[in-house]
């Protein structure tokens, strides 16, 4: 730590692990995760049975937004049943009277007495022995935080000060769902102090390109609003109050990178294919239609995987056909005619429907993905219509996720042809040749492929999941962050094996896990056979500059002796030598 003689301020660094390059430079605006932060004030005496009012009316207000979302849920049991439990808690008296008596006793304003009442009886809950009803806590917290919400009037706070694009976002944690409000800013950059490189926080934050570090630990903590941070994604390093001279080393290299990022755009539509002409397909991966602009401008030739799911993020109701419907038309169309592959519902693990946010004690392992949608078949078969509506007016496909077993498959493609017939006897149109294939992100599914793969029409590796369930790492904790290894043998071996038996089906194979934008493995994956690649439409450019220059014949005997070694530092050494 030093302390810079011209302001006062007390310079120092953060390390964490960069999960989008770049430099950005702002003023720190603290963003709380404790969602139930909230300001405390006294109230006059004459005001104190106006103040009871106030909270009476935000009580019934979460009634009624409860009412109003169990009658649209009811078609999936687990969340009506989620949310008339959530019901039962906000009819409580411990939690629609106590916040009462609270504010006559303190004379304290209505959130204020919400927030104590809310404490005391989350440690009510941590003292039980019995941990079902512990984990009742998180409903109990959810619930408040709605009733918050409707005392404020306000939603979470992402709302920053005016010039967002001179504000970095600091958190201790970000959800997927908070990230996609970021679409709708223009921060310079974010920090958080957990969070894996590959969650699905840090992969939004690489898909709108702005600098981002996760896993600083206690940047919340030790950062003060508006203080001068800048981010150096690149290398994971956060500095805070940088002194003059490091502020203008920083802002050279921030230069660089947007002049480099700006010479990319030259090679946009050059064809993309390796030196010897073996043409490689460069695709996009999207969360949200609106994705589209930044698809087209990176001079994509499909959509390798559209995040359906997140169609299904921060809003109290599920998107009903017709909007879902809407919404793949709207990708199948501009793309005119280039493949886009709709992932079926990802929900589950760190990415859950608001006011649905259980999903079990080790949500990774839990009922996600393809096994939700199984779970819940009317609104699976929901989504099937949607996305086989939207085929007819453009060249839609249909992925799986999570695949482990080959009776999912099955039984997917039966919900498939109920969604069909439906729409046969409905008379409406759609692709009667739709290609339906699968992810392999299960080792069950990189080692069983023979299996699987006869009912497939392709197939598109998920190597942030492969990579989290081979190693055992969940791939949201920054305290194993160190150990999740996209170069480990054990994955390496199944990518490998996964693209050599598609090649040998002849199924197409395509890889859009993160490993797919990673310049420093594009040509371990062209030397292993890789032919597809579906990336962030930020980093497209780059991956396409690498496959220009790469020579497919020292590519493939190069893979070949990373696939030989087995010591991590032989294999990086590997790496890097086919990368020089
Ligand atoms: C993956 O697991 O690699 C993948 C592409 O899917 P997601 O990151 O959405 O889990
Ligand atoms: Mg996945």
């Amino acid at each position: 730590m030093e302390r810079d003689a011209e302001s006062g301020q007390v310079s120092f660094s953060l390390f964490g692990s960069g999960v989008s390059a770049g430099v950005a430079i702002g003023y720190a605006h603290l963003v709380s995760s404790a969602r139930l932060e909230v300001v405390h004030y006294t109230i006059e005496p004459d005001r104190i049975e106006a103040e009871v009012a106030r909270f009476d009316q935000a009580v019934a207000r979460v009634e009624t937004e409860l009412t109003r979302i169990a009658a649209n849920a009811s078609a999936v049991a687990e969340m009506a049943a989620f949310i008339n439990m959530h019901r039962m808690i906000l009819s409580d008296s411990q939690l629609s009277q106590a916040p009462r008596d609270i504010i006559r006793a303190r004379r304290c304003n209505a959130e204020w007495a919400l927030v104590e009442q809310t404490e005391h009886l989350a440690a009510q809950f941590d003292a039980l022995d019995d941990v079902y009803m512990r984990e009742r806590k998180a409903d109990v917290q959810q619930v408040a935080e709605r009733i918050v919400k409707a005392l404020t009037g306000t939603a979470r706070a992402l709302e920053g000060p005016s010039h967002e694009e001179n504000v970095i976002v600091v958190a201790h944690d970000l959800s997927p769902a908070d990230m996609i409000l970021f679409k709708q800013h223009q921060f310079a950059g974010f920090v958080t102090d957990i969070g894996g490189v590959t969650s699905h926080t840090a992969i939004v934050a690489r898909s709108l390109n702005l600098p981002a570090i996760v896993g600083l630990h206690h940047a919340r903590h030790m950062i003060r609003e508006n203080e001068l941070l800048v981010i150096d994604g690149s290398e994971g390093i956060l500095i805070v109050n940088p002194d003059r001279q490091v502020l203008a080393e920083y802002q050279l290299k921030q230069d660089a990178y947007q002049l480099e990022r700006q010479k990319l755009k030259r090679i946009r539509l050059t064809p993309s294919a390796t030196i010897d002409g073996t043409p490689i397909e460069l695709m996009a991966n999207i969360e949200l239609p609106d994705d589209m602009d930044a698809v087209l401008e990176s001079g994509a030739t499909g959509i390798g995987l559209f995040r359906s799911e997140f169609l299904f993020l921060n809003r109290n109701d599920l998107p009903d056909e017709e909007e879902q419907f809407a919404a793949y038309r709207r990708v199948a169309e501009s793309m005119q005619g280039q493949p886009v592959v709709v992932r079926t519902l990802d929900l589950g693990a760190d990415k859950t429907v608001n006011g649905a946010e259980r999903s079990g004690p080790n949500p990774a392992l839990g009922l996600r993905a393809i096994r939700f949608c199984l779970a819940e078949p009317q609104m699976f078969v929901t989504q099937l219509r949607a996305i086989l509506r939207a085929s007819h007016y453009g060249n839609v496909r249909l992925l799986l996720p999570m695949v482990a077993h080959a009776h999912e498959i099955d039984h997917a493609l039966v919900l498939v042809a109920r969604a069909r017939a439906m729409l046969d006897q409905e008379g409406l149109p759609y692709d009667k040749s739709i290609q339906i294939g699968a992810m392999v992100e299960v080792p069950a599914a990189a080692l069983s492929l023979p299996m699987l793969i006869k009912r497939l029409d392709f197939l598109s590796i998920g190597t942030n999941d492969l990579i989290q369930y081979t190693l055992a790492i969940d791939r949201t904790d920054d305290t194993v962050a160190h150990l999740y290894d996209p170069l480990h043998p054990a994955v390496l071996h199944l990518v490998a094996n996964t693209i050599r038996i598609g090649a040998r089906a002849g199924v197409p194979v395509s890889v859009c896990g993160e490993m797919a934008g990673e310049t420093r493995l594009t040509r371990l994956l062209l030397g292993m056979g890789l032919r597809q690649f579906s990336v962030h439409p930020a980093h497209l450019l780059e991956v396409k500059q690498q496959v220009l220059r790469t020579d497919l014949g020292e590519a493939k005997s190069g893979a070949a002796r990373v696939l030989r070694a087995s010591d991590p530092d032989r294999i990086a050494h590997l790496v890097d030598r086919l990368n020089a």
